[in-house]
């Protein structure tokens, strides 16, 4: 499953940055996902619960899902637009060189340590 491969690479990315801090454990991750990127965040929440239970480091660590809005560029008149209303086809003038200019990435916006008792 293709969510269960990003959820190994977020622990890892979380376990190397516990261990250049000597952090002992991480309470959230934000995890930024593309609006078409074909990441389905409900299957990541489940396989997030699942893999944390053999990570002590994680064992208390929250994942928090951000969706970031697709947006697509025309070069054809110069505008951005919804890629999701509107797919490849420029709404603005029908020409179909367009790409992506976000919406399709996943990124570890930020990570919470428990306070100090
Ligand atoms: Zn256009």
């Amino acid at each position: 499953m293709h969510e269960l491969g990003i959820v190994f690479h977020i622990m890892d990315s979380l376990e190397s940055v516990a261990k250049e801090n000597s952090l002992s454990a991480i309470s959230s991750v934000t995890v930024e996902v593309g609006e078409v990127s074909t990441v389905i965040p409900d299957y990541l929440t489940d396989c997030w619960a699942w893999a944390i239970k053999k990570k002590e480091l994680l064992q208390q660590c929250e994942l928090v899902i951000e969706t970031i809005h697709a947006v697509t560029h025309c070069d054809g008149c110069g505008k951005d637009y919804d890629t999701v209303a509107h797919g490849r086809i420029c709404p603005n003038c029908g020409s179909e060189k367009t790409w992506l200019i976000t919406g399709n990435e996943i990124n570890i916006k930020e990570i919470t340590v428990p306070e100090e008792s």
